[in-house]
C-alpha cells in the first residue's frame, strides 16, 4: 500500500468506523488506551513524541485535556458514546503546533483503544485549495469590475482592489506600477498604504528604469539588505519587498509591488501571477482603450480645426468614403460618408476636376502618389475660392491594397499667396513707375558695391547697373559733391543709416539732384551685409527751393533798404520782425525789435483804438489804414500813416499782421499849423465882431457910469440906485471877460488827444463869439436849441472853428446880398438833429446860395470869390479837413433862400 492509498483510505474512513480487523501497525500513528471515563491510560505510536504532554506517573489526564479547544467538544461523555463514528481530533503539539488526527475508538477489554492517524497534510491541501478558490474568485471579481467600471472611476476601482489585496494578505504597502506612456520608465498608477505603514509610493510617482533590470520570470522577494539589485533599493527603499510582474505580448507591462512585506503565505507564485494579471490585464486594456479614444478625439478635433479629413477610394464600387467632418465641410450636409466617386468630383471646380480625376486613376493603376491643389465648385462667385490640397497614397500590397489620402483646406494660405503675389506685382509696378530708384549695395571689405537697381533707374538717368558699378558710380557724381558721397558711405557704415543729397549725371550729361536715403542691414553677428536705399529725384524741388531762397533774399534786401517802416507783429502787438527804419525810430537795432510791443509807444486810448481796428481785420477785408500817433523815445509826438494787412490761419483766425508805415509827423505838423493859422485868420477876421462884442458891455457900462455921475452931481444918488448900476456894470465886466476868455481858449493849439464832447457845446461857444457881432450887423441868428445830448469824438475848439467859418461865410454872403437887395432881412439858422449813428449840425442862410458851377470847388484850398486881401480861400478847406479827421463829412447844397451847410459827425457809442 502506497502512502497515497493510505491517505485515500484514511479519507474514506471519515464517515464509517474502521473494520475491527484492520491490521494496524503498532508503531504508526497514535494509539491511546482509555478507561471507561475517557481518561488516557497509555499512549503509543510514532506520533507520540510530537504531543505536548506525555503521560507520567499515575496521573490519567482526560483525553480532552490533550486536545485543542476546537476538538475538545467532540469527546464529551465516555468512550462508549464515541463508537462507530469518525473522530477528527487536534492535539496540542510539543512545539506549540497542532497535530491534526483522524481515527476511531474500539473496545479493548474493559478499556477502549483510540486509533488515530496524522491528517495534517490532507487538511493543509484542502486549505490551500480553499485559498486558491478564494483567490480565483477575488481575481475574477476584480477583473470584472475593472472591465466594466467607467473610465473616470478606473483609478479609484484599482485603488479599492489594492486595498482589499493589502488587507487580505496583510501587506502594509501595495502599488501597481505601469510602463509610462512616454517610455520614461515606470510610474506608480495606483497604490494603497496602511495607516501605520511608511508611505513608500504615491500615485503618479516616477520610479525610473530600475525595474527594467529585474528578472521577471518569477515573483521576486527581497529581504532587507539582501537585494542583489541595488537599483531596486530606489523603489523599495530599505524595506523588505515583494514584486510580481505582468507580461503581455511585448514583455513586462506591469508590476505589483508589495512593500514592507516578504511573502510567507501559502499563496503560490502562480496565484500571485494570476492575481497580478487579473488586475493589470483589464487595467492596461482599459487604459489602452482610453488612449485610443483620446487619440481618436484628438484626430477628429484636429481634422475639424484644420478643415481636413481622410478619404479612401473604394475602386470595387467606384465609390469614395470621406471622414464625416470632411463630408460636412465639403457639402454642408450630413449625407452619407460613402458616395459615388463621380458625385464627389462634381464638388470640384471644373477647372481642376479633370486633372484630379486623372491623378486618381494614376494612383489606382500605377500606385503613383497623389498631390495636387483643387478649388471647390461654388455657387457664390463673389467669395474667394475655397482651395483644398488633396494628397493620396497606396497602402499595403496585393489584395489588401488600400487607396487612402486626405484633403486639407488651404484657402487661407492660397488666398494669401494670391494676394501677396498681387501686392508684389503692384509694388513692382509702383517702384518701376515712381521717380524713386531703389538700390542695394553689397558690403565688400569696407566698401559698398552697387548690386541692384530697380527698373526706374533707366528712365530716370539712362544708366543700367553695369554703368553704375562700384568704379562707375563715383565718376557719375558731380565733382563738387563727391566728398559728400564718400562721407555718406562712411556715415552709413558707422551709424547704420544716412540721408544725403548730391548730384548725379545722367546719360545726356545733365545733373540730377538725388535725395539718397539708405539703411545698412547687418547679419546676426552685427557685421554689415548690404545697404538698401532709395534715390529720389529732387532736382525740381531743389531748384525751386534755390529760387525761393533767391527771391526771399531779394525781398529781404527790399525790405531792409526801404525808407518805409516795415514790420510783422502778433495780434497782441508783439513785434516778430522790423526793418532798420522802424528800429531807427524806436532807437534800437533791428535785431532787438522782435519781442518788443508796439503798444509800448501808444497812449492807452491810441492802443485801444489800434487793437480795436486790428480786431476788425478779416479774410474778406484784410487791410486797414489809419494815422496813429506815438510817443517816441526822446521826441515829440510822432504821427505815422500805418497800413496793416492781416495773415489768417485756415480757420480764419488772425495769426499775424504785416504792416507798412510812413512818418507823417511833418505833414501833420504843417496841417496843424495850417489849422492854427486858419484859426488865427478867423479870429482876425472876427476882430470887428469881437470889438463889437466887447464894445457892447463897455457901452452899457459907460451909460451906467454917466447916469450915476449925473445923479451924484444932482445929489440924489440913493444907495439902491447906485447898487443896481454897479451890479449892471459887474455883469457887463463878466460878459466881456467870458468873451476874452473864450477867445484865448479858442486861439490855443489843439490838444494831442481827442476827447468826447457834446457838439452843442461848440455851437454855444461859436455863438458866444459871434452872436453880438451879427446882431450889430443886423443879421438875425435863429438858433433851435438841441433837446438831446450826444457825444462825438475830436476837438471841441476845432468843431467851433468849423462853425465860425460857416457862420462868417454866411454873414459875408448876407451882407453882400443886402447891398444888392437893401430890403433883405438877413438871418442865419442853426439847428441840430441826430439819428442812432450820426449827429448833424445845419447852418443855413438866406444869402442867395452859391453859384452851382462853383459848388464843387468851394472846398478846395485857396478857392475864394472874395477880393484879394479879404478872403483866404482856406476856411472851407480847413473845415473840411477837420470834419473828416473826426470821421465825419462836411457837405453843402443850395436851399430855397441860400446855402445849406451840414456838418455830419459819428456819434460815440453807436
Ligand atoms: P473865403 O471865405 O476866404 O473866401 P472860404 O473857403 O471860407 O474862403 O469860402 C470859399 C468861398 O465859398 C467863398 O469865397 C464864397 O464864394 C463861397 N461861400 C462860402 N459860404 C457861402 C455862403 N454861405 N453863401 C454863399 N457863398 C458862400
Amino acid at each position: 500500500m502506497t502512502a497515497g492509498d493510505n491517505l485515500f483510505g484514511r479519507l474514506l474512513g471519515r464517515t464509517s468506523a474502521m473494520p475491527a480487523d484492520t491490521p494496524v501497525a503498532n508503531l504508526t500513528g497514535l494509539q491511546l488506551q482509555l478507561d471507561h471515563l475517557g481518561r488516557v491510560v497509555t499512549i503509543n505510536g510514532t506520533l507520540r513524541s510530537q504531543l505536548a504532554s506525555h503521560l507520567g506517573g499515575d496521573a490519567r489526564p482526560l483525553l480532552r485535556e490533550l486536545l485543542c479547544a476546537s476538538s475538545a467538544l467532540s469527546v464529551e461523555g465516555s468512550p462508549a458514546d464515541w463508537q462507530r463514528q469518525g473522530l477528527d481530533l487536534d492535539f496540542r503539539g510539543a512545539a506549540d503546533q497542532v497535530l491534526h488526527t483522524r481515527g476511531w475508538v474500539e473496545p479493548d477489554g474493559d478499556h477502549w483503544t483510540l486509533r488515530l492517524v496524522d491528517v495534517s497534510d490532507l487538511l493543509a491541501g484542502r486549505q490551500l485549495a480553499g485559498h486558491r478558490e478564494q483567490n480565483h474568485q477575488l481575481s475574477s471579481q476584480m477583473s470584472e469590475q475593472l472591465r466594466v467600471c467607467t473610465l473616470s472611476r478606473l483609478p479609484d476601482v484599482l485603488n479599492e482592489h489594492l486595498a482589499s489585496l493589502a488587507q487580505r494578505w496583510r501587506i502594509p504597502c501595495v502599488a501597481m506600477a505601469l510602463l509610462d506612456e512616454d517610455d520614461q520608465g515606470w510610474r506608480i498608477y495606483g497604490q494603497y498604504t496602511a495607516h501605520d505603514a511608511p508611505a513608500l509610493w504615491q500615485a503618479g510617482q516616477r520610479l525610473g528604469t530600475g525595474l527594467d533590470s529585474v528578472n521577471g520570470n518569477v515573483p521576486l522577494s527581497l529581504a532587507q539588505g539582501r537585494s542583489d539589485n541595488p537599483r531596486l533599493q530606489s523603489v523599495f527603499g530599505n524595506a523588505d519587498g515583494f514584486l510580481v510582474p505582468y507580461r503581455d505580448g511585448q514583455g513586462i507591462a506591469a508590476w505589483l509591488l508589495c512593500g514592507v512585506y516578504s511573502t510567507q503565505s501559502q499563496t503560490s507564485e502562480r496565484d500571485w501571477l494570476n492575481l497580478t494579471a487579473a488586475l493589470a490585464a483589464p487595467l492596461l486594456g482599459r487604459l489602452r482603450e482610453q488612449r485610443h479614444h483620446q487619440q481618436l478625439e484628438r484626430v477628429e478635433a484636429l481634422q475639424g480645426l484644420l478643415g481636413t479629413g481622410w478619404w479612401e477610394l473604394l475602386p470595387a464600387t467606384q465609390e469614395i468614403q470621406l471622414a464625416p467632418q470632411l463630408q460636412r465641410s465639403l457639402s454642408q450636409d450630413d449625407g452619407a460618408t460613402r458616395q459615388p466617386l463621380s458625385l464627389w468630383l462634381e464638388l470640384i471646380h471644373p477647372a481642376d476636376r479633370q486633372e484630379l480625376n486623372s491623378r486618381l486613376q494614376d494612383l489606382q493603376a500605377l500606385g503613383k502618389p497623389l498631390l495636387t491643389s483643387v478649388r471647390l465648385q461654388r455657387s457664390d462667385a463673389d467669395h474667394n475660392p475655397i482651395w483644398y490640397r488633396v494628397q493620396g497614397q497606396v497602402l499595403g500590397v496585393g489584395d489588401s491594397r488600400r487607396w487612402i489620402g486626405f484633403m486639407l483646406d488651404i484657402s487661407d494660405i492660397k488666398n494669401q499667396q494670391l494676394q501677396a503675389a498681387a501686392a508684389h506685382a503692384r509694388l513692382d509696378n509702383l517702384i518701376a513707375s515712381s521717380p524713386a530708384v531703389i538700390y542695394v549695395q553689397r558690403y565688400v571689405s569696407g566698401a559698398l558695391h552697387p548690386a541692384f537697381f530697380s527698373d526706374s533707374l533707366l528712365p530716370l538717368l539712362g544708366w543700367t547697373l553695369a554703368d553704375c558699378d562700384h568704379a562707375g558710380l563715383a565718376s557719375l557724381i558731380h565733382p563738387d559733391d563727391r566728398d559728400l558721397y564718400f562721407e555718406r558711405t562712411r556715415q552709413l557704415l558707422r551709424e547704420g543709416s544716412v540721408r544725403s543729397r548730391y548730384r548725379v549725371r545722367d546719360k545726356q550729361g545733365n545733373y540730377h539732384w538725388l535725395l539718397d536715403e539708405a539703411k545698412l542691414l547687418r547679419d546676426d553677428l552685427g557685421l554689415p551685409v548690404e545697404a538698401v536705399g532709395l534715390w529720389l529725384d529732387v532736382t525740381d524741388a531743389t531748384l525751386a527751393a534755390e529760387q525761393v531762397k533767391q527771391s526771399e533774399e531779394r525781398y529781404r534786401i527790399l525790405v531792409e533798404d526801404s525808407p518805409a517802416m516795415i514790420c510783422r507783429y502778433q495780434p497782441d502787438l508783439t513785434l516778430t520782425f522790423g526793418n532798420t527804419p522802424l528800429a531807427n525810430y524806436l532807437e534800437c537795432l533791428p535785431a532787438q525789435l522782435p519781442g518788443l510791443n508796439l503798444g509800448h509807444w501808444l497812449s492807452d486810448e491810441q492802443r485801444q483804438a489800434f487793437v480795436q481796428r486790428i480786431s476788425q481785420l478779416s479774410v474778406e477785408f484784410p487791410v486797414s489804414t489809419a494815422e496813429i500817433s506815438l510817443q517816441l523815445p526822446g521826441r515829440e509826438h510822432a504821427w505815422w500813416v500805418w497800413s496793416d494787412r492781416g495773415v489768417f490761419d485756415e480757420h480764419g483766425a488772425l495769426v499775424e499782421v504785416q504792416a507798412v508805415g510812413r512818418d507823417n509827423t511833418e505833414v501833420r505838423r504843417s496841417q496843424q499849423q495850417l489849422t492854427q493859422s486858419a484859426k488865427m485868420a478867423t479870429l482876425g477876421e472876427m476882430a470887428t465882431g469881437l470889438a463889437h462884442e466887447i464894445n457892447q458891455p463897455l457901452n452899457v457900462m459907460r451909460m451906467a457910469i454917466v447916469n450915476v455921475l449925473k445923479r451924484l452931481s444932482n445929489g440924489d444918488a440913493q444907495i439902491d440906485y447906485l447898487t443896481e448900476k454897479l451890479q449892471r456894470i459887474d455883469a457887463q465886466v463878466q460878459r466881456a471877460a467870458r468873451v476874452v476868455d473864450h477867445m484865448r481858449v479858442f486861439g490855443r493849439r489843439s490838444e494831442i488827444e481827442r476827447h468826447p464832447f457834446d457838439p452843442a457845446q461848440a455851437v454855444e461857444g461859436t455863438l458866444s463869439l459871434l452872436s453880438e457881432g451879427l446882431k450889430g450887423k443886423g443879421v438875425e441868428v435863429r438858433l433851435t436849441p438841441a433837446d438831446f445830448s450826444v457825444q462825438v469824438i475830436g476837438y471841441a475848439d476845432q468843431l467851433e472853428q468849423v462853425l465860425i467859418n460857416l457862420m462868417v461865410n454866411a454873414r459875408d454872403a448876407l451882407l453882400s446880398q443886402r447891398e444888392k437887395q437893401p430890403d433883405l432881412r438877413p438871418w442865419i439858422a442853426v439847428h441840430t438833429e441826430h439819428d442812432s449813428r450820426h449827429v448833424r449840425i445845419w447852418v443855413e442862410d438866406n444869402g442867395g446860395g452859391i453859384d452851382p458851377r462853383l459848388l464843387e470847388r468851394i472846398f478846395e484850398p485857396f478857392f475864394t470869390t472874395k477880393p484879394i486881401g479879404v478872403g483866404t480861400g482856406l476856411g472851407l478847406s480847413v473845415s473840411y479837413g477837420i470834419v473828416e479827421n473826426m470821421g465825419g463829412r462836411l457837405s453843402v447844397s443850395n436851399g430855397k433862400d441860400g446855402a445849406q451847410f451840414c456838418v455830419e459827425l459819428p456819434v460815440v457809442g453807436s
